[in-house]
């Protein structure tokens, strides 16, 4: 069994800014599995521009942004097996992958990077009443069909979700012919990006229904209408509200899930919050040389983010093959007050080499608000932030002497100032 320094499961941009980072920290036998026919990941159906202001300060496509990876990857010789799907993964560090040219192949590592995206939830999560009729489709799945294949998936269209994606493909779908009715959100306020409302539906007249939902779907072969019902406060949907669209189409933009199964089987430890494994500040998981990044880690709204955590991991993987385990006690990171999660959820005080980040999403909205990072009753930093919002994620940095210094777990906490 051939058995590489490191293998990276995932050619997005996650895995290959992780696969760079690693060869530009001098680990040289690397190998990245891409179940794909080209690496760039989701990025090659975001043909919107918008990508990259904090990375390469210039907005890109999607595409274009996985382009500058991808020239970069090749310029560093990395070998990418496209077409080729990571089946298995073992506790010992041994991955079963599959090919058309090689069938089932196992390999050892060293070290492996996770980096496999997430998954969309589908009509059976949101559970929707009604028939089962063609012309249901996630949203990520008609962005595929439209982008890469160039499929039209419907004429007349509903969304359901009022996450980036579900906008994004509101305005894409309008500028290629077809007429958007609408956008429901089950919550009263939009889980995506201010910038997409005004430019993917404001900018369109396209309606955005606050705290409704599709109650019924109706057709026998191809879709026909559906039934949108206002929800109340608990989101249970207030009779007598019902309106109904003659649709052909209906795309549920209803949430992410980070892509796991390869990490359960290798015994990674899971956060119940995120749905991702639980990662130290080296974005190693509980599995020895597992790493984790990039939506398969936590979801992202933004590709930087992304790049920059991807990047950490490959610095914290090269790490871990010169120099092992680190053997200090560690200590937790933990939501406090107001905040969902926090990534990275472990930190080793006394062997952090550089300042971190730590990345977070509060649980509500807050026009102000101060954001404290807190360990044994001392605030160690404090910022003041505006216009917080669960679906933008945030982040706090703190150096080295900070996190070596501490004694006790570290808590990020929100306070809403009025
Ligand atoms: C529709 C949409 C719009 C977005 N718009 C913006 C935007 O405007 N601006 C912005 O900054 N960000 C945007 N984002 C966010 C950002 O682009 C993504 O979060 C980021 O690209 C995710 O990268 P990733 O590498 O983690 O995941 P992915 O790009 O999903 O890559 C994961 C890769 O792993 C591969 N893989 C999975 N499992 C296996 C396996 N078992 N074996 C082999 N390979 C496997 C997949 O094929 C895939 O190529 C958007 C995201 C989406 C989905």
């Amino acid at each position: 069994m051939r058995t590489y320094r490191a293998v990276i499961i995932g050619g997005g941009s996650a895995g290959l800014a992780a696969a760079i980072t690693l060869k530009q920290n001098g680990i040289d036998d690397i190998l990245v599995l891409e179940k794909d026919r080209e690496p760039g990941g989701i990025l090659q159906q975001c043909i919107h521009n918008g990508f990259g202001l904090q990375t390469f300060k210039e907005q890109l496509s999607g595409p274009a942004y996985a382009e500058r990876f991808i020239d970069q990857a090749r310029e560093l010789e990395i070998p990418i097996k496209l077409n080729t799907m990571v089946t298995h993964m073992h506790p010992d560090r041994t991955i079963e992958y599959m090919n058309s040219e090689e069938g089932c192949v196992t390999i050892g590592a060293d070290a492996i990077i996770l980096a496999v995206g997430c998954y969309e939830r589908n009509r059976g999560a949101v559970e929707i009443p009604g028939e089962r009729p063609a012309g249901v489709f996630t949203a990520g799945q008609a962005q595929r069909y439209l982008n890469i294949e160039g499929y039209m998936v419907g004429k007349k269209v509903f969304i359901l979700g009022s996450g980036d994606i579900g906008l994004i493909m509101a305005r894409r779908m309008t500028l290629e012919g077809a007429k958007v009715y609408g956008v429901a959100e089950l919550m009263p306020y939009s889980n995506g990006l201010p910038r997409n409302i005004q430019q993917c539906l404001n900018d369109f007249n396209i309606p955005l229904y606050l705290s409704h939902t599709v109650t019924h779907i109706y057709g026998k072969d191809r879709l026909r209408q559906i039934e949108l019902s206002q929800v109340d406060e608990n989101r249970k949907p207030i009779p007598g509200t019902q309106q109904y669209f003659n649709v052909d189409t209906l795309l549920l933009s209803v949430g992410l899930i980070p892509e796991n199964h390869l990490a359960e089987e290798a015994g990674v430890v899971l956060d119940p919050r995120t749905r991702g494994p639980i990662v130290d500040e080296d974005y190693m998981t509980n599995v020895e040389g597992v790493f984790s990044c990039g939506n398969g880690l936590h979801v992202h709204d933004l590709v930087d983010f992304v790049t920059l955590q991807a990047q950490r991991a490959g610095q914290g993987a090269a790490e871990y093959l010169k120099n092992g385990l680190k053997q200090n006690r560690h200590v937790y990171v933990k939501p406090g007050d107001g905040i969902s999660y926090v990534v990275p959820a472990i930190v080793h005080p006394g062997e952090v080499k550089e300042t971190k980040e730590f990345f977070f999403r509060t649980k509500g909205l807050a026009d102000k608000a101060v954001i404290r990072a807190v360990s044994d009753g001392k605030v160690i930093r404090k910022l003041n932030r505006t216009k917080l919002m669960p679906s933008e994620m945030e982040r706090i940095t703190l150096t080295d002497s900070q996190l070596n210094e501490l004694t006790g777990d570290l808590v990020i906490e929100m306070e809403e100032l009025k």
